[in-house]
């Protein structure tokens, strides 16, 4: 947590937002939210160097909402995304921070969408666009967004947005829009072509960097898991079955959730209490003081209700939500090993947070381990060994008599087994719950499902082509700058440079599109990543011939997302995609032209270059 907390209803914000910010919870801003809100409600440009998971979507998305003119329904606020779920996420923040705003109305644009849905909204008014690039282009293009009225602009992963190929479509909008608009660029990090943008578009601009205090948790076994085929509830609760703990308390962002998840674990049989900002102070003592006498062993907790929190039984502290920052990790995790003990740490992360995990282990000079989740098999074991505590238990007790006799009696009326009549009794114990997990699928060798939970995080962005098994439980192998051309940070991929055969996990395609028709990596990993809903980082090496390319994508791609991918236009040709076998030219060492170039000229060529969906162009019928 930063040293000064200050608080929402501090930064002035109008009532509408301070109102729909106590709905979700927020007790406090971020860092980030912190260091940003007051200059963009002031005004000024700013440039925000920060990951995702900082809070940095209410960090531009609360100032620009308390700036906005419902009046005018004409696009005042324009918000720039790499990726079409993370345009959907944005938006979907802005609703629910403009809850008490009525009439305010926010479309997302993307490629992979018709464009009848969009023409539609547009001509009802929106006040907020958050747009991927080249389908912003394509609406600029035909004249059916205007920005004109535009006041602020906001560049949200800019540096992602390098990455996939679409700085000179940024640059392109930013052109368009109102020289006297408002500018906040958002990034990870800031590398020098962001830089430019940030020098030649940005005015004066407030500079944040959420800089993070190192710090090392010594006598703390930090451990990792990767969010992705279990939620994270059905994750939480194997780990409190069958992992030893003596008392634990799980952190997460909001006062709603600490209240949901505790009742949900109360639910399932744990002794469970939530505590948060809104706890009066001799509540909150007593929640703690049940928790250091045992009479509750799990508090869900925020980081505001957490602080200073020293109770010598938590022996784990589970990280349900990633904190924002490092230090907040860093107090969170402190909140064990305490008194000399030792201590464990459990982090769920999910894809789109790897960076704040890197973040983390960079700051605190640590490597968290990954760690597999508990098998059904290992929970089972736990709950038959208390199921047998229970029985034992129970045979202690002095008040049997009457039950022996009734056994008996029931025994010689219904010549019954005493076995079967103490399993009747057992079921009737247990109620309606399942004594026991269903098994864990075998781990299959050659899996593409295993191998892309192996591989970690941010293999699949969308969670429709990620219904993996649970226990995504290693590093991943594959680390975004350490992928070959295809992700080799800002510099763009070249083609020709891949490996005869693919990473594990990959399997190669080869695409109708190629050096002669100006494609870059960047347009075909823009393209894929948009179109298939695929995180760019799930997109392996790609090689670029003179009249195709091939590309490196996960293994057994849903059929529904191969015959969308068949038909996207790249720099005017339509993709075509199928898998690449490999010839006798390729095997000799990756010759041009490979089986020859079979294209037919694609109606509607567009000029080459184009980074997203590139239809071709002809104007819908709506
Ligand atoms: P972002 O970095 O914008 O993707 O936000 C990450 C998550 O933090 C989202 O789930 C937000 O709802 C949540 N969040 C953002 N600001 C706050 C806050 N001040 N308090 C609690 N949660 C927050």
């Amino acid at each position: 947590m930063s040293a000064t907390v200050s608080s929402f209803t501090d930064m002035q914000l109008p009532e509408p937002l301070l109102k729909a910010l106590a709905d979700v919870g927020y007790e406090t801003p971020s860092p980030i939210q912190q260091a940003t809100i007051p200059p963009l409600l002031a005004g000024r440009d700013l440039i925000g160097q920060a990951q995702t998971g900082t809070g940095k979507t209410a960090a531009f998305a609360l100032p620009a909402l308390a700036r906005l003119d419902l009046s005018q329904a004409r696009p005042q606020v324009l918000v720039l995304t790499p990726t079409r779920e993370l345009a959907i996420q944005v938006a979907e923040a802005f609703q629910r921070y403009a809850t008490h705003m009525p009439g305010f109305r926010i479309l997302p644009i993307y490629g992979g969408q018709g464009y009848g849905p969009q023409l539609a909204a547009l001509r009802r008014g929106v006040h907020v666009l958050v747009a991927t690039p080249g389908r912003l282009i394509d609406h600029l293009d035909r004249g059916s967004i205007k920005l004109d009225a535009l006041t602020t602009m906001v560049l949200d992963e800019a540096d992602e947005m390098l990455r996939m190929g679409f700085v000179d479509d940024v640059e392109k909008i930013l052109e368009m829009t109102p020289a006297g608009r408002q500018t906040a660029l958002f990034s990870a990090t800031i590398p020098p072509q962001i830089r430019r943008i940030a020098d030649r578009h940005l005015r004066d601009p407030a500079t944040v960097t959420i800089t993070s205090r190192t710090s090392t948790a010594t006598g703390i076994n930090q451990r990792c898991w990767w969010v992705g085929g279990m939620h994270k509830l059905d994750a939480l609760t194997r780990i409190l079955e069958a992992e030893p703990f003596d008392a634990m308390i799980v952190f997460v962002r909001t006062k709603q959730a600490t209240e949901e998840l505790a009742e949900r674990l109360e639910a399932r049989g744990f002794a469970a209490a939530a505590i948060n900002g809104d706890l009066a102070q001799v509540q909150r003592e007593r929640t703690i003081e049940r928790l250091r006498q045992g009479q509750i062993d799990i508090l869900v907790a925020t980081d505001v209700a957490a602080r200073g929190l020293d109770v010598e039984r938590i022996s784990h502290v589970l990280n349900y939500d990633i904190p924002y920052d490092t230090e907040s990790y860093v107090h969170r995790i402190g909140r064990t090993g305490r008194a000399g003990r030792s201590g464990e740490a459990i982090l769920f992360v999910t894809p789109r947070e790897r960076n704040l995990l890197r973040a983390i282990e960079r700051a605190t000079g640590q490597v968290i381990q990954m760690m597999t989740l508990p098998s059904a098999q290992a929970v089972n074991e736990q709950r038959l060994v208390r199921f047998k505590q229970r029985i034992s238990q129970a045979l202690e007790s002095e008040d049997l008599n009457p039950f022996v006799s009734l056994i008996e009696e029931y025994e010689r009326e219904h010549d019954i087994a005493p076995r079967m009549i103490a399993a009747a009794l057992a079921r009737l114990v247990q109620g309606d719950a399942p004594l026991l997990l269903a098994p864990d699928p075998p781990p299959a060798r050659n899996n593409p499902r295993e191998n892309r939970e192996r591989a970690g995080p941010g293999r699949f962005a969308n969670e429709r082509f990620d219904a993996g098994r649970d226990g995504a439980s290693r590093k991943p192998r594959f680390d975004r700058d350490s992928r070959g051309p295809a992700r080799s940070g800002t510099r763009p991929p070249r083609g020709g440079e891949m490996d005869a055969t693919p990473e594990p996990g990959f399997a190669r395609y080869r695409i109708e599109v190629g050096r002669s028709d100006g494609v870059r990596p960047g347009n075909i990993v823009g393209a894929i990543a948009n179109e298939a809903g695929l995180d760019s980082s799930a997109i392996g090496r790609i090689g670029i011939r003179e009249n195709y390319s091939l590309v490196d994508l996960p293994e057994n791609l849903p059929a529904p997302m191969m015959a969308h991918l068949r038909n996207v236009w790249v720099s005017g040709q339509r993709l075509k995609i199928r898998p690449f076998v490999p010839d006798a030219e390729w095997q000799r060492g990756g010759s041009e032209g490979g089986k020859g170039d079979e294209r037919k000229q694609a109606p509607g060529r567009s000029p080459a270059g184009r980074r997203e969906l590139r239809k071709p162009p002809r104007r819908p019928r709506d």
